[in-house]
């Protein structure tokens, strides 16, 4: 059996979505920045992708930037309101320790020019507060960045809760919804959201495709130089095809969100109940408020990495953490920031599901997880120090 288990870096191209790029190649490919007919008709599509973005979150279509990705969009985002507060002499940034690394090392960029970021620790749940975002501000604050929902452990923020304290502040609110875009309802409105960065290939879209939204009145400061394409805040001529994919595949996610969620749930928490049933073996994030998709354990004495070969010696493709950490051997600094010690995060496993995923999956994974886990521990000095007391069991 094969089995694709690691939706949270990146999910397959839905027909839909492949269906509204076809046209974009060889018919109409023209450029939107043109004012002949078939440029116009670039720039109709364009137009009718960015109305469904604004209108699946409560936004308007001006509000809307394409970019080439979640990346590009967090980048653009931390700058724009990094500037925006430098003239006004405020240089305060308050983040939090699980963020992507597209946050994070913008904010490491951002520090070596002037600015102070502090970074929120993450309380055992995997759920940072509003309380510790209102403690955080200071009067030189001008930006709170919060991801919507993690990429490893799938825990949700509370970003209403979030947005109304840093609206009462009078702080920008920024939030990576890369997660969470296509399967958590999102209204920036009613959840106090300026800005907001998502990215189509998390939801069954292209690639390359992603989506800055940014209240109107906050000025965009240019990550891409050039043309005046987007308002002149991103430079380049347009990604038509991927733009329409990219709308299709939001649309569907979206009109779908509900009946995907009620799918996954009992699938995430059957396989989490099975595996969790392996002695030594806890569940990182909390069990409830998390992601419909994402299941994300550690095993005590075993390596992630051995556990993600034999996973896929047996057709199933996982994950340790993020696909940008994987190949590393530092522990996932989400797992870190959850309070696991070195050795537990080095045991990690994270399976993350789409509505593509079947029934039958979860019961062959709950049938040969438990036991490749077994296998490896068999093999582990570690665990056999742990067995003979000569270490303590630290989960
Ligand atoms: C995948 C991801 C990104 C990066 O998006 P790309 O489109 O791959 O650049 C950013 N933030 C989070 C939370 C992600 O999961």
């Amino acid at each position: 059996m094969n089995i694709y288990a690691d939706n949270a870096a990146t999910t397959a191209v839905s027909k839909t979505a492949l269906t509204a790029m076809m046209p974009c190649f060889q018919e109409v490919y023209g450029n939107p920045s043109s004012l002949h007919s078939p440029g116009q008709r670039a720039a109709e599509k364009l137009a009718s992708a960015r109305e469904i973005f604004a209108r699946h979150l409560n936004a308007q279509p001006r509000e809307i930037t394409f970019t080439s990705g979640g990346s590009e969009a967090d980048n653009q985002a931390l700058r724009s309101a990094a500037a925006l507060g430098a003239r006004k002499g405020k240089k305060h940034i308050i983040s939090t320790k699980f963020e992507h690394h597209a946050i994070l090392h913008t904010l490491q960029a951002l520090e070596k020019e002037g600015f102070e970021v502090t970074l929120l620790d993450i309380p055992p749940d995997g759920v940072v507060t509003a309380e510790q975002v209102k403690a955080a501000i200071r009067p030189d604050t001008c930006l709170v960045t919060v991801m919507f929902a993690n990429n490893e452990i799938g825990t949700i923020q509370p970003i209403p809760e979030i947005g109304q304290v840093c609206r009462e502040a009078g702080v920008l609110f920024h939030t990576d919804a890369v997660q969470a875009a296509g399967h958590l309802p999102i209204d920036v409105e009613a959840m106090h959201i300026d800005m907001l960065s998502l990215s189509a290939h998390k939801f069954h879209g292209p690639k390359g495709v992603g989506v800055l939204y940014a209240r109107r009145g906050i000025p965009l400061e240019n990550v891409i130089y050039g043309g005046a394409q987007e308002r002149g805040k991103r430079a380049g001529t347009e990604n038509i095809p991927g733009i329409c994919g990219a709308a299709a595949a939001f649309d569907e996610a979206c009109v779908s969100m509900e009946e995907n969620a009620a799918y996954l749930t009992p699938l995430r928490d059957k396989l989490i109940a099975g595996l969790t049933a392996i002695p030594h073996t806890v569940l990182n994030g909390d069990p409830v408020r998390r992601l419909p998709g994402n299941v994300n354990l550690c095993f005590e004495g075993i390596e992630g990495e051995s556990l993600l070969l034999l996973l896929d010696a047996k057709g199933i493709a996982a994950s340790s953490g993020s696909a940008c950490t994987s190949g590393s051997l530092d522990p996932s600094h989400v797992l870190l920031a959850l309070g696991r010690p070195h050795e537990v995060a080095h045991g990690s496993l994270r399976l993350t599901f789409s509505e593509y995923n079947k029934p039958e999956e979860i019961d062959y994974m709950l049938e040969v997880i438990p036991k490749i886990v077994s296998y490896l521990r068999e093999m582990s000095p570690v665990w056999d120090e742990l067995e003979k007391g000569q270490r303590p069991h630290l989960i």
